[in-house]
């Protein structure tokens, strides 16, 4: 059985960028239904209830077919949301050391990361994330559909941020651009300085 895991923070923790609505609705009801929905679709297949939800993403192709679509999908979402709000934190942090070197290196600054990986997000057109990976030691912006994840794939995700309407919709209505402007404040940069060394 899968399970939903605590947030590392209160809900309220992340305001004025995040509210404490936004926050509740999102871990509660969005994050739980994937959880519940992975669940109820898994009945009856132990050997995949027994899993790491990143182990059942990597051998989705030994799911029966007929459920493989919705399992993808909760288990995405599971896997999605359970790594976004480790990237958080109420804490306000700065990105440092090897971590900021290899941001200036594959970027050319911290501003030009910054608003490429906003425009990730922005662009992304309906549902998704954008992502921060790790390949082959250089840092790279992807953005990614629904809730198809790169965290079972051979790159490795350091940050992800979460673009669909149910992420901000609460708080910032129609204005996404908005959103990702003020969830800069909230990132958790030790933690990504963290992901980012154990990929080395
Ligand atoms: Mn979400």
């Amino acid at each position: 059985m899968f399970s939903l895991p605590d947030l590392p923070y209160n809900y309220n923790a992340l305001e004025p960028f995040i509210d404490e609505e936004t926050m509740k609705i999102h871990h509660d009801k969005h994050h739980q239904a994937y959880v519940d929905n992975l669940n109820k679709v898994l009945e009856g297949h132990e050997d995949f209830l027994k899993m790491d939800v990143k182990e059942l993403l990597q051998k989705l192709d030994q799911v029966p077919e007929e459920i493989r679509t919705k399992v993808k999908n909760n288990a995405g979402g599971h896997a999605n949301h359970s790594f976004f709000w480790k990237v958080m934190s109420p804490k306000k942090t700065e990105p440092k050391g090897k971590l900021l070197d290899a941001i200036n290196s594959s970027f050319g600054s911290f501003e030009d990361f910054q608003e490429k990986f906003t425009n990730a997000g922005l662009g992304r057109f309906g549902s998704g994330w954008a992502w921060l990976m790790v390949n082959d030691g250089k840092l790279e912006i992807i953005d990614t559909a629904n809730q198809d994840t790169p965290l079972s794939e051979g790159k490795k995700a350091i940050l992800c941020l979460d673009v669909w309407e149910h992420a901000y919709y609460v708080q910032y209505k129609w204005q996404r651009g908005e959103y990702i402007k003020n969830w800069w404040n909230v990132i958790n940069w030790p933690k990504v300085e963290e992901y980012f060394l154990k990929t080395k």
